[in-house]
């Protein structure tokens, strides 16, 4: 296994590339945007989904298992980089996808396929039964056994990676920012990066889903796990991250409405960064919105994180 140790990722991410970008709405408001370009910390396992797999990876290993299973959709930027590790790092992988098999799989599970994952196609139902312990266990029966990984790495093992890059960014910028932002699915990384960075600095994600559904309280259980040390940090009142949930425009994977295909068009057009359909264009959309609406004082220094997914632009007829 030639995976990194911890202190080699402090490092990797330590070296990642934040760039300051214009943007007219941006600097009108008197706001300075910085991008955290994690969407280059590897070629193949890119953005957030590396820095989650990472102890999860770590665990599986240290706890003997070679073959690894997790759960996504046809576009899915981890069952991707969970394909791209295990050809990296000797585990066996098995994708549990979401519906039956089409005559042509999508680009995305091409890859994963083209890296030795294994494919199973389950049934909605099954599908939504995913992590009980019923439906593990019928997967067991039927591909041997595994070390089960939730669906976008979405536990604390997952959270730990994100902290990691919270720490990387505090030490990079010296804690001179005002505050950091990333997109939201599950909320993992949003719990991880808060719990890294200086707790007096707030941590913003940005929700692509729409309905708040569990996610609130999904960021406050993992955040306390890896803030434990910190008595003072109780159930969401002292806690450094907010949820800002206006910027879904229309629910997760939806077919973009016309502002945002506009907006996703600009951006690239003025910094020249590839944003991914699902996550980060609406999180750039929400910064930019937020900024106008004078959320944040003039004179802020913005941190976006680019957690990367732009194999999902695949799928997408992209500005460029
Ligand atoms: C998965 C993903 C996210 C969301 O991460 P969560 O930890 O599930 O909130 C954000 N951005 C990109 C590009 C992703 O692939």
């Amino acid at each position: 296994m030639l995976i990194e140790s911890a202190e080699e990722l402090l490092d990797r991410a330590c070296r990642i590339p934040v760039e300051r970008v214009r943007l007219k709405s941006l600097t009108d408001a008197g706001i300075e945007l910085l991008v955290r370009r994690d969407d280059l910390i590897d070629p193949e396992l890119s953005g957030n989904k590396f820095y989650k797999l990472f102890f999860n990876l770590r665990d599986a290993h240290l706890q003997g298992f070679t073959r690894l299973l997790s759960f996504g959709g046809a576009y899915s930027n981890h069952l991707h980089a969970l394909a791209a590790a295990g050809k990296r790092y000797g585990f066996d992988t098995l994708g549990v996808v979401r519906g039956d098999r089409p005559v042509q799989i999508s680009p995305t599970l091409r890859d994963a396929e083209a890296w030795g994952m294994q494919l199973a196609f389950i049934g909605r139902e099954d599908y939504r039964h995913k992590s009980e312990p019923e439906l593990i266990a019928a997967l067991q029966a039927k591909y041997g056994d595994f070390y089960v990984i939730p669906e976008g790495g979405a536990n604390a093992a997952g959270a730990r990676g994100m902290q990691l890059l919270g720490q990387a960014l505090e030490q990079q910028l010296k804690g001179d920012y005002t505050a950091v932002c990333i997109a939201c699915g599950t909320g993992t990384s949003l719990a991880g990066l808060a719990a890294g960075i200086d707790v007096t600095r707030p941590a913003i994600g940005f929700s692509v889903l729409k309905g708040e559904g569990g996610l609130g309280r999904a960021v406050a259980v993992t955040y306390r796990q890896l803030r434990v040390s910190e008595a003072d940090v109780t159930f969401g009142a002292a806690a450094n991250w907010r949820l800002v949930t206006g910027f879904h425009a229309g629910g997760y994977g939806k077919k973009h409405p016309e502002y945002l295909s506009q907006f996703w068009q600009g951006f690239e057009g003025d910094t020249a960064i590839p944003l991914d359909p699902v996550y980060t264009v609406k999180m750039f959309l929400g910064i930019t919105s937020l900024a106008q609406q004078g959320y944040w004082q003039r004179g802020s220094r913005i941190v976006a994180i680019h957690s990367g997914g732009l194999q999902g632009r695949r799928g997408f007829v992209c500005p460029s």
